[in-house]
This record gives structure tokens, C-alpha cells and sequence, in this order.
């Protein structure tokens, strides 16, 4: 596979090794419309609103700025980073008029152009290091064989970010990508970051061939490896991960950091690459970058780096549903409770009915997602079953007459960090009896509120699902 593009998402997808299982969009999340192109569910539309919203408040409260840019360009744009030369077989042009156009198979040139909006309106009010960050959805050209379950798509979307740094803040903005990575997988995927799950690859020149196939000066090349190796250095020394070092697999445009996650099935591990740190040597020749930042800053040298945390999401939504087998974290979930009502067939049925509903109601009414589920005493273990091979919802709770003679509800919500799901017991408020019901939610939102200030809540009635 050639491996000289000025990308870093696109080399992800090689890592996951062929011989694991293919991650697959399933019914809950979404549907291929046509080879490669997935259509998101109705779950997954949850899942990638909110995601996209505790990303670019994450990334906003440390400084980057948040952007949107068009799915469409002038391949003009393309053809002044060199895209349209050497990317040209991966991206899809076609002509409006008579003018050319290209469907944005990369962000960077974008991020770029508006780094240089920015320094030619405000000049050195333009703080750097100079971060910006993008759910950025793009889309390549693959031919059909190539394609892959959720590996590899012709469209996805990268959470993607550009960092313009002066020398002097380089290995602080390498660090400080890694620990914004670590805190993302900790508080928001109940992942844990340390030296047993993960470790860092770093991928350098081949000194030999520096003028040949990596493009650049020696003075860049070492300048940018020491950098990323101090960076690498004060990530091993505090959090005791190990780096490896790959002389000649750098990319030819600069070297790398790839941050990798071993993830162990029963006898096998396989490896998941989580987020890629790059210096890129290309896109500030293209663009006159230095020029212009010697000029308006004064600084002789600057860097880009491209960065991601989760590479593409929808191809992380596949690697971590076949990892937790289909259960996204609460705050991401389709279905975050479904609330089980108990009938006996005797005359109680219509009072736990009706509570039933009423829960639903009032979660719904605070921004859950929630569906009520009309089971049966005999029944109930059969629902339980069809209800955790399907939607798996994030929390069960079941309502029935011993829960109501004792006011109290039984709840059971999936704990990623024990992969399984544990029992609470909570009150039954007779004047709102889903006030305890919400508490656990808030409770279960609790990582993500420290992480980006609030916990995003997109209220549905899911009860189709169940
Ligand atoms: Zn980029």
C-alpha cells in the first residue's frame, strides 16, 4: 500500500490487523446505502451529535478553535497543496460550469487557508500555538475490493485538528495532545490509558534519504524528531509507557507519534491505533507559511502538525463496539434506559403501567433517551435476553408490584469498566418517582460533565427500539 500521501487517518485504517473480526455498522447504528458509504441509524444519529458535541467543547476549553469547513472546494485548493498531483487516484473531481471541483478528501488545506484569513485580519493578535479543529467529514476514492466493514469507507469523519507551533511550544503541543487523547478514552469511552494498554510508535527518517524520499532539510528532520522524542520521553517517564522508535517509516512529509491501544480477546491481541500526532514539512512550503509567520511573528521556524485522537469515527464506533459488544458509553447510548413493567395479569397491571410511562415521561422531559418495555413475570427473562442482543440499552429498570409495595426500583446500569451490568437498589419517590431514576443518570454522566463542563443530552422516545 503506498504509504507518501500527506495523511495520517488513511494509514490508521492499515493497522488493525486483517485477520480480526470485521466491525460492522449493525442494525442498531446504521446501514450501508451503497459499497462504502455508511447511512447512520436513527442511533446513530444520537451517537454522533452528541460525540460531536463533547468533541468540540473538549477541544474548545483547550484552545482550539472550532470549525466547519465545506464538503465541496475548488480543486484549485487541492492542486496548491499538492493533493490534486500525487492524492489525485483517491479523490473525486468533477466540473460545476466550467469550473473544477473536488469533494474534500482531506481537511488540512482548509485549516490552513483559515489560519492565513485570521493572520491577514488580525496579524500577531493571532495567538500560537495556532489550534483548530474540525469534525471533518471527507471522502476517497477506494476501489470496491478494498473496502472493509467499518475500516474502510469511501466517507467518514475525522476528529481532526492542525496545530501551527513555534519551536519553543512544540513538545508541550505533542504532550498535550497525548494527555488530551488519555483524558478522552479514560472519562469518555471508559478506556484506560497506561503502560499495559498502550504504547507509543514513533516513526522517523531514514537520515540517508533525507532530501531524497523525505522532503524537508536535515535541520527540519532532527529538529522535529527531537521534539517528538522529548514529547515521547515525558509521556513514558509519567505515565510508564513504552516508545519504540522506526527509523525510514516516517511519512515522506515529516515524522510521527502513532499511539497505539492493545486490546487483549482471550488468546489474541490485537492493536488499535487511537491517535496520531504528525509534523508535516509539505504544507507550510505549499502555502508559505514560513514567510509569512517570519514576518508577521518573527519566528524563523514553525511547525504543522496534524492531529486526531480517534482518527475516524465511524471506524472507532466499529473497532469499540466490537469491543464492548455493542454498548457505547451512557451518554452516547440509542437507548439509555429502558424501563421494564412487570405485569402479573391482576389489577395492579394499570398502576405499573402507568408508572411505568410516567418515568419514561419525566426522563425524556430531562433529556434521556427512554422506552418503556410491557413484560411479564415469565416473560421478563426472555425480553431481558432479546433486549441485550439488540439495542442493549444502558440501563434497565424494573418496575413491578414488589417495587412498588416497597418503593423501591431495581436498576441496572452496564458498567464498562467491569463489563457487566450491577443492581442498585433506589427509592421510589411516590410524588416523582423517576427523581432517583435521573440522579443515576447524572450519576452516570458524571465523567463526561468533568471532561467538557456539561453533559450533552439529546432527549428521545426509543420505545420502537425495545
Ligand atoms: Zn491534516
Amino acid at each position: 500500500m503506498e504509504k507518501n500521501h500527506i495523511d495520517f487517518a488513511y494509514e490508521q485504517d492499515l493497522v488493525v490487523r486483517p485477520d480480526s473480526r470485521v466491525p460492522i455498522l449493525d442494525r442498531e447504528f446504521g446501514h450501508y446505502t451503497g459499497a462504502g458509504v455508511p447511512l447512520f441509524s436513527i442511533g446513530g444519529g444520537y451517537y454522533r451529535y452528541t460525540l460531536i458535541d463533547i468533541l468540540a467543547r473538549f477541544h474548545a476549553r483547550r484552545g482550539y478553535h472550532i470549525v466547519e469547513t465545506p464538503i465541496i472546494a475548488s480543486s484549485s485548493l487541492y492542486k496548491l497543496s499538492g493533493h490534486l498531483d500525487f492524492y489525485r487516484q483517491n479523490m473525486y473531481l468533477f466540473k460545476i460550469e466550467d469550473h473544477d471541483f473536488a469533494i474534500k478528501p482531506m481537511n488540512c488545506p482548509y485549516h490552513i487557508l483559515l489560519f492565513m484569513h485570521e493572520l491577514a485580519r488580525h496579524r500577531n493578535k493571532v495567538r500560537l500555538p495556532f489550534k483548530i479543529f474540525e469534525a471533518g467529514r471527507v471522502h476517497r476514492y477506494e476501489p470496491s475490493g478494498s473496502l472493509y466493514g467499518l475500516l474502510r469507507v469511501r466517507g467518514f469523519t475525522q476528529d481532526d485538528a492542525h496545530i501551527i507551533t513555534p519551536e519553543e511550544n512544540a513538545v508541550e503541543s505533542v504532550y498535550n495532545v497525548f494527555e488530551e487523547m488519555r483524558e478522552l478514552m479514560e472519562k469518555l469511552f471508559h478506556l484506560n490509558v497506561s503502560g499495559e494498554t498502550v504504547y507509543l510508535r514513533l516513526s522517523l527518517s531514514d537520515r540517508e534519504l533525507i532530501g531524497k524520499d523525505f522532503m524537508g532539510t536535515h535541520e527540519e528532520w532532527s529538529k522535529a524528531e527531537s521534539i517528538l522524542e522529548q514529547a515521547a520521553k515525558i509521556i513514558s517517564e509519567k505515565y510508564n509507557i513504552t516508545y519504540y522508535k522506526e527509523e525510514g517509516e516516517a511519512a515522506f512529509y515529516g515524522p510521527k507519534i502513532d499511539i497505539v491501544m492493545k486490546i487483549r480477546e482471550g488468546e489474541t491481541e490485537k492493536e488499535w491505533q487511537l491517535g496520531t500526532i504528525q509534523f508535516d514539512f509539505n504544507l507550510p512550503r505549499r502555502f508559505r507559511l514560513y514567510d509569512l509567520v517570519k514576518e508577521v511573528y518573527g519566528y524563523d521556524t514553525v511547525f504543522i502538525i496534524h492531529r486526531a485522537l480517534m482518527g475516524s469515527l465511524e471506524r472507532f464506533l466499529g473497532v469499540y463496539l466490537d469491543y464492548y459488544k455493542g454498548r457505547l458509553p451512557f451518554t452516547l447510548a440509542p437507548v439509555q434506559f429502558a424501563i421494564l413493567a412487570i405485569r402479573k395479569g391482576t389489577d395492579i397491571d394499570s398502576e405499573i403501567e402507568s408508572l411505568a410511562y410516567r418515568i419514561k415521561q419525566e426522563l425524556i422531559d430531562k433529556g434521556f433517551r427512554a422506552g418503556v418495555v410491557l413484560a411479564s413475570k415469565t416473560g421478563l427473562s426472555k425480553d431481558v435476553r432479546r433486549l441485550e442482543s439488540t439495542v442493549k440499552p444502558s440501563v434497565l429498570v424494573y418496575l413491578g408490584e414488589k417495587e412498588i409495595q416497597t418503593k423501591t426500583l431495581m436498576a441496572r446500569p452496564y458498567l464498562h469498566s467491569e463489563r457487566k451490568r450491577s443492581s442498585i437498589k433506589i427509592p421510589l419517590d411516590p410524588e416523582y418517582p423517576a427523581k432517583h431514576v435521573i440522579e443515576l443518570g447524572n450519576k452516570l454522566e458524571s465523567a463526561v460533565r468533568e471532561l467538557v463542563g456539561y453533559a450533552p443530552r439529546i432527549p428521545g422516545d426509543m420505545e420502537y427500539m425495545l
